[in-house]
């Protein structure tokens, strides 16, 4: 594989205003004039190329920020919407018809779980729930109807990795979408590159990185962004999940610090998981080598990135977790949020909070513990200086 380089790929970009702004001019316009009714006709018809029409289609500043996240994946195309669940709905519902079926991950974000096992209902539409690290599970629940595979590079909260080479196998094998949600581990995994045929993304975690906006991302090949975007069958043309131009322009700038955030979010973590390791807590983090897809990670990863900004420790109870989150809050570790990939460190309890659409009984069976905290790492100056508020809580509280 040659060298994949995202962060350079978008710095390359040349991207600038109508003014020679250094900053794509925001399109402020909900429709657009055409000088000749035929262009209309001929945009309407999808034949006339680099014409806009109504922004609920196409908006130039969001299509500034698509073009440079297909950049940074290495898809042909991408699309922007109004928030991660904008794109991973209008994916799901352009992909299957009434009667199909989809096999996921059972560890997915919760909203993603909440749509797959209750919402797919309306359209007859059955989801089989695997355990994604089991290949041969997977295959197994591929029916003659299944559409795709659905998982995520990094699984929300349990931090299992994905094998999406081996899956893009499988996928290809029986004719059907690898659908990715990488999320977590942007910069860090091009999922694309390992065989993924749609990478979708929450941009409001990691790529935009101040907690101001709620967006997401499609990102895959032309004819499925055109597939979504065409004005008689398009699930985003037709359902509206459309990001407001003033967002994306700001999302956009963001975007370009992402290389460098990433990589003090990965190095904040690693530090924290060690620390947390040396006081003899169950601590889950891909970087550490005990983790079972440590080894599957490296060979995956663009090392300069690390091993991403989450970590989950788990207290075995759910009070433990409350106070422990508490006391962290009181002196100043961070907020007590749902929510990822912000300059301050996260934590919440994800059984009751991120992953409370997914039933206790399936939490248990899938191994998520009703005192798993989940971390977000921020973008702290002096992380020892952290893990020692940290230490004294856990002190206080204690838990150690
Ligand atoms: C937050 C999140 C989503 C949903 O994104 P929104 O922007 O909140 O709609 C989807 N997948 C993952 C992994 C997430 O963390």
């Amino acid at each position: 594989m040659t060298k994949f380089d995202p962060a350079s790929n978008i710095q390359d970009l040349l991207q600038f205003g109508e003014f020679g702004d250094v900053n794509p001019s925001i399109t402020d316009s909900a429709t657009y004039t055409f000088m000749e009714a035929k262009t209309m006709v001929d945009t309407f018809q999808g034949e006339e190329e680099g014409c806009f029409l109504y922004s609920r289609h196409w908006n130039p500043s969001n299509k500034y920020l698509a073009d440079a996240l297909a950049t940074m994946e290495g898809t042909e195309s991408a699309w922007v919407t109004a928030s991660g669940m904008g794109a991973i709905t209008t994916t799901i519902l352009q992909l299957c018809d009434s009667g199909d079926h989809i096999v996921s991950s059972i560890t997915t974000y919760g909203g993603t779980f909440a749509f797959l096992s209750n919402y797919l209902k309306k359209f007859n539409i059955e989801v089989s729930f695997v355990d994604i690290t089991k290949l041969d599970e997977v295959e197994k629940a591929i029916r003659p109807n299944t559409k795709m595979i659905y998982t995520e590079t990094l699984t929300n909260p349990l931090l299992q990795l994905s094998d999406l080479p081996k899956l893009s196998e499988i996928t290809s094998k029986h004719q059907i979408k690898l659908v990715v949600d990488n999320t977590f581990t942007p910069m860090i995994m091009a999922p694309a590159r390992l065989g993924a045929d749609i990478v979708l993304y929450s941009l409001t975690k990691f790529i935009n990185g101040k907690n101001d906006c709620v967006a997401g991302a499609i990102c895959a090949s032309e004819d499925f962004v055109k597939a979504i975007s065409d004005v008689n069958t398009g699930s985003a043309m037709l359902l509206g999940p459309i990001l407001d131009p003033l967002r994306s322009s700001s999302i956009h700038k963001n975007l370009h610090t992402l290389h460098l955030r990433m990589q003090k979010h990965s190095a904040n973590a690693l530090y924290l998981a060690e620390k947390f390791e040396s006081v003899r807590l169950r601590v889950i983090y891909p970087g550490l080598p005990k983790h079972p897809q440590h080894q599957l990670m490296k060979v995956f990863m663009h090392p300069e990135f690390g091993f991403g900004g989450m970590i989950a420790i788990d207290l075995k109870s759910s009070k433990k977790a409350n106070t422990l989150m508490e006391k962290m809050q009181e002196e100043g570790v961070g907020y007590l949020a749902v929510s990822l990939g912000y300059f301050k460190t996260l934590f919440s309890n994800s059984g009751k909070s991120t992953s409370s659409e997914v039933p206790e009984d399936v939490q248990k069976s899938m191994g998520l513990s009703e005192g798993l905290i989940r971390f977000s790492v921020g973008l702290d100056h002096d992380i020892e200086r952290t893990w020692q508020k940290i230490y004294k809580c856990l002190k206080e509280t204690k838990i150690i």
